[in-house]
Order: structure tokens, then sequence, then C-alpha cells
């Protein structure tokens, strides 16, 4: 897979060899094994034709091709860090002491919200009222208080090489996130080896006016990395988040690390749904060295 643009901005030309030597390789393991070689070419060819139409896919939605990725803009939670179990449960708990059953799967349809707001829509379906503004203080702080009961979140796995690859590549990388709590924020210099300096790379809940899914987010994003839409990638897990990066015209890499059905964030605007942030890195690869 190619970018239209590597053309306008060539790099060294590194992925013939590395072709080369796998294709040396897979012909060596067929004269010595006769039978299927490994299920990893298959898959990686399926990758690449899932970036192929991908590619086709954005330029039809946008009108534009896609160039080579100056920048790769990054959601934090259930993306770098493997933190939605936790405020899936701290959520379903939450309401289960006051009454109220909201499903842990639900609470990815919501993600990307604020607090608040996910408090008013479900005070909204299920007890037909807004919430008053000393509820939301309240469960919100209650909410926090079970999430940091649960103990210490963990990197989420492929999340590192992700960023690795992007950097290796010489793209910028920016945090784009709904969130403001400084439990995770602090850790992401030390995590991610200053990928995400404060604050020319990072976009919080306290830098916009409109959070996800509304496009500010990731517009905020690419005007700090200095890129335009079509040279930007952003990666998101949640639908809300998803539908943000498409709608601010970036090619979009949905990833469901959560227990999202397949096929969701493609239908909020994904024009790459992957299964892991493994695969992230694996396409990444593909995309960007
Ligand atoms: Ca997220």
């Amino acid at each position: 897979t190619a970018w239209p643009a590597m053309k306008r901005n060539p790099l060294p030309q590194r992925r013939p060899k590395v072709q080369k030597r796998k294709a040396d390789k897979a012909a060596k393991i067929t004269q010595k094994n006769p039978t299927p070689p490994c299920a990893a070419i298959p898959k990686m060819k399926s990758l690449k034709n899932k970036i192929s139409e991908s590619i086709a896919s954005y330029t039809a939605r946008t009108g534009t091709a896609p160039q080579r990725p100056g920048a790769v803009l990054f959601d934090m939670d259930g993306v770098l860090y493997n933190s939605m179990p936790f405020h899936a449960r701290s959520w379903n708990l939450l309401f289960s002491e006051i009454g109220i059953d909201m499903p842990e799967q639900e609470v990815y349809l919501h993600e990307g919200r604020t607090g608040a707001s996910t408090v008013t829509a479900i005070f909204e379906r299920e007890l037909h009222r807004q919430p008053t503004e000393d509820e939301i203080l309240r469960l919100y702080r209650r909410k926090t208080e079970l999430f940091a009961g649960m103990g210490a979140v963990k990197v989420m796995t492929g999340a590192r090489e992700t960023v690795n690859i992007c950097r290796r590549a010489g793209a910028t990388t920016v945090i784009v996130t709904g969130s403001g709590q400084g439990t995770l924020l602090d850790r992401l210099d030390s995590d991610f080896d200053c990928a995400f300096p404060a604050p020319s790379q990072r976009i919080t809940a306290y830098d916009v006016t409109h959070g996800k899914p509304d496009p500010e987010p990731y517009l905020k994003g690419i005007a700090k990395a200095g890129t335009s839409p079509w040279q930007s990638v952003g990666i998101d897990n949640a639908p809300l988040g998803v539908e943000s990066s498409s709608r601010a015209g970036l090619f979009t890499i949905g990833v469901n690390t959560g227990p999202l059905p397949s096929g969701t964030l493609k239908a909020a605007g994904a024009d790459l749904e992957l299964d892991s942030m493994e695969e992230c890195a694996e396409a990444l690869g593909i995309l960007l060295l």
C-alpha cells in the first residue's frame, strides 16, 4: 500500500528490500515444507488489502486522497491505556448503587462524553428527568472513587509499539482525549518516553469547548501538529471518538479494544477498523515505514 503522496515526499526505499527478504524467506520455507508455510503471510496480505480498501474509502468519503501522514493523533483511554474495563465497571457499580441498571457494554457507547453528560443521559432515560447539579457532582465523585479503587491501569498491549513506529517514521504524535484525569495524563511522559509533551502535543478536556463527537478536539490536535486532515491519522476506540476524528477529516482508524460488535466503529465513520493495538502497530508499520 502506498500513500498517494509517496511521490511528493519520498522516503528511503526500504520496503522493497524488506519485501524481498520476506519473499526469500517464504520461498525457503516453502522449499523445506511444501504445506502452507505459516498463517502470518495470508494475515498480513489481508491487512494490506484492508488498508488499500480503507484508503479508497477515505478518498471517496472526503474527495481528497490521503497523503503520507505527518501526524498521528491518539485517543488515550482504551487506546494507550487499558482503562475501559475499570471505567465500565465503575459506572455500572455507581448506577447499581442507586437502583439503575447500566450494562457495562453501554459505557463504551457513551465513551468520550463528559461524566456530567453521561449522568444526564442515563437520568433522562431511566428516571425521565434531568439530574440536579448536586447529583451530578456527588455521582461523578463516587464514580471517580470507585475507579481509583480498582488498582493501577496498565498500558494497552501494542500501544508502545504503535507510538514507536510513528516516531521512527518521523510523524508527530499528539494525544486527543476527553479526559481531564491527572492519574493517567501524569503517567504519559514516563510510559511513552515523552512522545506526548504537554502542552504542545496534548488536547485534553480543558482545551475544547465541544467534546467528541464534535470534530473540535481532533481539529485542535492537527493544528498543534501543524498538519492538514489529509496528512493525519486519528486512532480512537469509541464510536463518538471515531465520529469526531472522521468528521474532522482525518484518516481514521477505529480500534475495537472493548466488547463492541464488529463493524460498530466502521458505522461510526472509521476508514479502517482493527481488533487490537497490536494489529494497529502492524497496520502503521505498513502505512508509515
Ligand atoms: Ca477512548
